[in-house]
């Protein structure tokens, strides 16, 4: 049980004054009816929400709760990150359950605030309710980038390399794991550890995203949240175009080895499985250097695996063997059952 919403609300104020930093464009945070933002010069405002709902998106019985508030930040920059923006400024809406007292809050921000101090990020405001049903987290986010540099879904021009940061299928091996009854062990740090925190505690492509961004190296650019076919799938319907992934390229975390040891079924879970929070975008070839050049500076391994083409009737095709096949773009649903 927590205390009031108002002794909650000032000791997060005090915790939001204390732990980030001040910046020119903030002139007012937590405390009014709204925070007054003043617009920087030469640019544009990005503006993303996240919807964490308890037991659908998580669940509090094998989630600590550090990794919960650095989860349900990371989940926005990474949506940031995908423009080409720099983040700047969060909100978050809380609806809380009795279950949730102040010790859960304490560990919850702990998270949030480590991250956010991390990325130069300012807590400005949200909103507070109680939430017999279970715990729901609404993460805002804003970011900015220059004048005309935010980086689409519909750019993708036929001829394009495709290319994803990082490797992919780790956080839906990790969550097998969860649901097959292996829990957080923070000091162990073997595979299946490994595995868990890709999915519990992900981190987002931050600087990665922004430095495309501010060099325009991308047509388009999504992050990997609904699994590589249907996140491609979904830069191909905005652009107009298709693609053709080369099955060999594709980077499979060593994390998949761990519930699928048929590599076919291995592939499927890499490009089917969501939240690796991977960028995965496409450019001219002409770019490869100055792409190197950002991964080397920021620590990203960038993996080419494939190239846009015409559009055709499938949306996906997988080149394997020297053949190309149609290939479904079936990934993540929240409805699908
Ligand atoms: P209102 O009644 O106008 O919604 P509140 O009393 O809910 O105002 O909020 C007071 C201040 O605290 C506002 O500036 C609001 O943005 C901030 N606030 C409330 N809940 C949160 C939260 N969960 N995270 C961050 N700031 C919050
Ligand atoms: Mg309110």
């Amino acid at each position: 049980m927590l205390q009031s919403e108002f002794a909650f609300i000032d000791g997060l104020r005090a915790r939001a004054a204390r732990e980030t930093r001040q910046n020119a464009e903030l002139r007012h945070g937590i405390g009014d009816d709204a925070a007054v933002l003043r617009a920087a010069a030469n640019c544009e405002t990005l503006i993303t929400v996240d919807l964490l709902v308890e037991d659908v998106d998580f669940k509090l019985e094998y989630t600590p709760p550090r990794w919960l508030g650095h989860k349900a930040l990371a989940v926005s920059l990474s949506d940031i990150a995908a423009m080409g923006g720099r983040p700047r400024f969060s909100l978050l809406s809380l609806g809380i359950p009795r279950a949730c007292g102040t010790g859960f809050w304490e560990e919850f921000f702990d998270g949030y605030f480590a991250l956010a101090a991390e990325h130069g990020v300012t807590l400005i405001g949200g909103d507070t309710s109680s939430a017999p049903g279970g715990l729901a987290i609404d993460s805002i986010q804003l970011g900015e980038c220059r004048q005309g540099a935010a980086v689409l879904r519909s750019g993708a021009k036929a001829g394009d390399e495709i290319y994803i940061t990082g490797s992919i299928g780790a956080s839906a091996a990790g969550l097998r794991l969860l649901l097959g009854g292996k829990r957080v062990r923070e000091s162990e740090d073997d595979l299946t550890q490994q595995a868990l925190r890709k999915h519990l505690r992900p981190e987002a492509r931050v600087e990665f995203g922004w430095r495309i961004g501010e060099e325009q190296l991308a047509h388009a650019m999504i992050d990997v949240s609904d699994g590589l076919a249907r996140d491609l799938a979904h830069i191909c319907a905005e652009s107009g175009v298709s693609a053709e992934i080369d099955a060999s390229s594709v980077p499979i975390s060593p994390e998949v080895s761990l519930v699928e040891t048929d590599a076919e079924k291995a592939f499927e879970l890499a490009v089917r499985g969501g939240e690796d929070f991977e960028l995965l975008f496409t450019a001219t070839g002409a770019k490869a250097k100055e792409l190197v050049k950002i991964a080397g500076e920021t620590g990203v391994v960038v993996t080419r695996i494939g190239e846009v083409i015409e559009r055709s009737d499938s949306a996906l095709r997988l080149r394997r063997d020297g053949k190309s096949i149609p290939f479904a773009s079936r990934g993540f649903d929240h409805f699908a059952g």
